[in-house]
């Protein structure tokens, strides 16, 4: 009896102090009085939990403004360099390996380039552990102050008994990543889809801000999916849900990666797009040809007939998503999804129209990603951020 007292107590201070964390990060900098209106905690428990998190310099002052003829309010912020956290975006092109401090600014960034047709566990693994020891090197901070790695993957992630990836078209089939990094690393780790830590990004940070129900739709090499559904990620039963990119747009179409036919990756997919403009891509470099490609439509009427239909495949997949979710808004991000959206979102916009129900569709807007390709690895670090305001252990 006393032990589950104890239990309760505790548990309430600790949902007290998330309740301040999470407001405080998203809303910063607010007055106490603030705190107080946007938690629903009386002012003495916000007191109480501030002078907790200021002895702790979890958070700190931020100036002052005046009241209305009363005392001048303090305002109050996270502190920034409380702790750090990194991000790692394993990608069909690059790893990229970024360090940020708590407000998210970017201290020190790792980039190496990937064979797009061959990911070799070791090398990505070795690619990972270097780019920490980068980050950490080029940002002078201790390794005891990483509150965490978040780190995006190329394909599902089952949890339990332990981390494996199921890449089925990255050519990983359930790959022990955490036991791998595990050898060559002490850092706390939490691993999640790619497209589910983009998908975060955009949402905290990016155009999905104050979105409730939301897809960001992810098109690199690969196409993926992010369901924000009452404004957190859905998952499904196995943590796939949002593999987007494998529902089918052609019965009996084009040979899919996965093995299966006609699914919307084998048309919009970065790689199937340069397939099917039948030219060879020097060097790998599926970035450089797809700019080239889009380049080109002005003048090669090929160039222009390809990425007119792949508007119109893009805008049959967006159709799909706000047929079967009545999203508010769609988000187009990745790097080839970008890289299209900039020049076709008209078109992109009038094929999803053309091809949804009304109702929904003039529910839906649709927009390009504001965080730019890197989005992936931000939205990684932002898993060890929301262990940090969830107040659990590591
Ligand atoms: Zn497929």
């Amino acid at each position: 009896m006393l032990d589950r007292k104890r239990g309760t107590v505790r548990d309430l201070r600790r949902e007290n102090r998330s309740a301040l964390l999470w407001s405080l990060y998203f809303s910063q900098p607010l007055s106490r009085q603030e705190l107080s209106d946007a938690t629903g905690l009386s002012p003495a428990s916000v007191s109480n939990v501030v002078r907790e998190l200021l002895d702790e310099s979890i958070v700190i002052e931020a100036g002052s403004v005046d009241s209305d003829g009363g005392r001048p309010r303090v305002l109050l912020e996270m502190n920034p360099e409380h702790g750090y956290v990194i991000g790692v975006d394993i990608g069909e092109t690059r790893v990229r390996v970024e360090l940020f401090d708590l407000a998210m600014t970017e201290r020190a960034k790792a980039d190496y380039r990937l064979n797009p047709r061959k990911h070799d566990v070791g090398v990505v693994v070795e690619r990972i552990l270097d780019g920490l020891n980068a980050v950490l090197a080029d940002s002078g901070i201790e390794p005891a102050a990483i509150l965490g790695v978040g780190v995006g993957v190329p394909g599902i992630v089952q949890q339990v008994p332990e981390v494996l990836v199921h890449g089925q078209t990255y050519g990983w089939d359930a790959v022990p990543l955490e036991r791998l990094l595990r050898a060559g690393t002490d850092l706390p780790l939490q691993f999640e889809n790619g497209a589910k830590t983009m998908g975060q990004a955009e949402l905290w940070f990016g155009a999905g801000r104050g979105a409730r129900n939301a897809v960001v739709a992810l098109v690199g090499s690969g196409v993926g999916a992010s369901l924000i559904s009452g404004g957190s990620t859905y998952r499904g039963a196995t943590s796939s849900a949002g593999e987007w990119g494998h529902t089918k747009i052609v019965l009996g179409g084009r040979t899919c990666r996965c093995g299966s036919a006609g699914c919307l990756e084998a048309y919009v997919g970065a790689e199937a797009i340069l397939e099917r403009y039948g030219r060879a891509i020097p060097g790998n470099d599926e970035e450089s040809a797809l700019a080239e490609l889009i380049g080109e439509a002005d003048t090669s009427p090929l160039a222009a007939a390809i990425l007119d239909e792949t508007a119109g495949y893009l805008g049959a997949g967006i159709a799909n998503l706000i047929n079967l979710f009545n999203p508010e808004r769609i988000i187009l991000g990745g790097w080839a999804g970008l890289m299209l959206g900039s020049r076709l979102l008209p078109t992109i916009r009038d094929a999803a129209r053309d091809q949804s129900l009304r109702h929904p569709f003039t529910a839906t807007s649709i927009e390009l990603g504001r965080l730019g390709p890197e989005a992936v690895a931000l939205g990684a670090a932002t898993l060890p951020v929301e262990r940090f305001l969830n107040c659990s252990p590591r």
